[in-house]
């Protein structure tokens, strides 16, 4: 089979970029080991909700069309705004289609899958960048009485054991799977590392709005002193919830929650913890206020009096006097270890050399270190928006139209007779 173009992964960042593809009229298939949006449907827990609020999915040629634009979509409502996108553009998607490998064939590519081999001109790894939970080497040393799970595998507490619950990593999902987990009767400690801090609303708007008006989010990766940094930034602490409450430290310490320092070794059966839990909530907070000020320096500019309240500052973050430094795993505290330590892309099925030592694709801002293959879906790949759905249009936009010089400025001829020989 030939084509001209084969994205790989129907979430919405590959059909974000087939929208593009077909507006360039470039001859193109998704192919998808799943279903339309398969990570939302079978990687994600039972309660989660979107962080971005409704009005910040915007795909291209789809916006929100419903009378809730401040709400957080719910994952069935996820998955189904995702799949009524890849219908109303008539995206070109194949579903239950493994892509088992990728190689260079020629000045072309050879894409195997478990429905046949494509050859192609261009790949676009749309594949996702969590696809494998990471959780590091010494969860070897845990003790075989103790549970442990990613959040990849987590869906809810009733499927944990009773007794308590050792959280690691306080980002996004951390933070909501311990406050979840310990609100079911689970008391949680929650293994605090390097965070970043927001309040849900400020000044009567969503930080998500303030961030996106002011600019932040469009932030170019070439306008960035240390990009490798700060595509390792870790997600906001935040919730998707009707009532758009603030899930952050404070709040989960309010409900009971243990808060640690950053895992740092275990040894014998005993965690130990990092002794650094006070200064990395106290930088947590000075991050948070120069966000803040920085949206209020934006914000004077501009005639948003009567819009939005005044500007003010958060409590700082309560920590204990002495926070434990360890816990004995042998003496029955914990039952369950939830390894909320972020997640990776998988590119093991890719047989072309451009991956790094960490196993990351090669690339400069989606345009990868091979011609012909082009990356999508990256923490700030373009912009910081990148990773979000509401970045994906922008990135497609571009990366389409370099896929496009590309092609017409080597590889055409080849393209069309391709086409014209299928
Ligand atoms: C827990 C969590 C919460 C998030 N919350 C938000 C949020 O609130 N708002 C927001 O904007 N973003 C959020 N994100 C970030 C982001 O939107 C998701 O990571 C999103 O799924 C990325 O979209 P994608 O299209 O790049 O990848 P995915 O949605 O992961 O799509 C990749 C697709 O590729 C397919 N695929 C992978 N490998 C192969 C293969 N070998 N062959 C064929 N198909 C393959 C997969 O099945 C999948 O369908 C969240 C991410 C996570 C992990």
């Amino acid at each position: 089979m030939h084509t001209t173009t084969v994205v790989i992964g129907a979430g919405h960042a590959g059909l974000a970029m087939s929208w593009w593809l077909g507006r360039r009229s470039i001859d193109h298939v998704v192919l998808e080991r799943g279903e339309v949006a398969n990570s939302w449907r079978t990687e994600r827990w039972d309660s989660l909700r979107l962080l971005t609020p409704n009005w910040q999915s915007r795909l291209p040629g789809y916006g929100y069309q419903g009378d809730d634009p401040d709400g957080f979509r719910t994952m069935r409502e996820t998955i189904d705004f995702i799949a009524r996108y890849a219908a109303a553009t008539s995206a070109p998607v194949r579903t239950h289609t493994n892509v088992t490998a990728v190689r260079r064939n020629g000045d072309g590519y050879e894409v195997a899958t478990d429905q046949g081999l494509w050859q192609c001109q261009t790949v676009v790894l749309a594949t996702g960048a969590c696809n494998i939970a990471q959780v590091p080497a010494l969860a070897e040393a845990v003790p075989s009485t103790i549970d442990m799970l990613t959040p990849m595998q987590y869906r809810n507490p009733d499927q944990l054991e009773e007794g308590g619950v050792l959280v690691i990593g306080a980002s996004a999902t951390g933070i909501q799977i311990a406050d979840e987990i310990h609100r079911s009767g689970r008391p949680v400690t929650l293994a605090v590392g390097e965070h970043v801090r927001v309040p849900r609303v400020y000044r009567g708007k969503d930080i998500q709005w303030w961030m996106d008006a002011a600019g932040v989010l469009d932030e170019r990766y070439d306008q960035i002193d240390d990009i490798v940094r700060a595509r390792n930034v870790p997600s906001l602490q935040l919730v998707g919830s009707p009532e758009r409450r603030t899930l952050d430290l404070n709040s989960l310490t309010a409900i009971g929650v243990k808060l640690v320092g950053r895992l740092a070794g275990i040894n014998e059966g005993k965690v130990q913890f990092s002794g650094s839990l006070r200064n990395l909530c106290a930088l947590a907070d000075l991050k948070m206020h120069r966000l803040l000020d920085t949206i209020d320096e934006w914000a004077a500019g501009k005639t948003l009096n009567g819009e939005v309240s005044p500007p003010h500052r958060f409590d700082p973050t309560e920590v204990a006097a002495s926070p434990p430094l360890g816990i004995d795993l042998q003496r029955g505290q914990i039952r369950t270890i939830v390894w909320a330590t972020g997640f990776r892309p998988d590119y093991s099925w890719l047989e072309v050399p451009v991956l790094d030592r960490k196993g990351h694709v090669r690339h400069d801002g989606g345009v990868a270190d091979v011609p012909g293959l082009y990356l999508m879906g990256i923490p700030f790949l373009r912009r910081r928006k990148s990773s979000l759905i509401d970045g994906a249009g922008d990135d497609a936009h571009d990366l389409s139209g370099h896929l496009m010089s590309y092609l017409t400025g080597n590889s055409i001829p080849r393209a069309v007779a391709q086409m014209a020989g299928r």
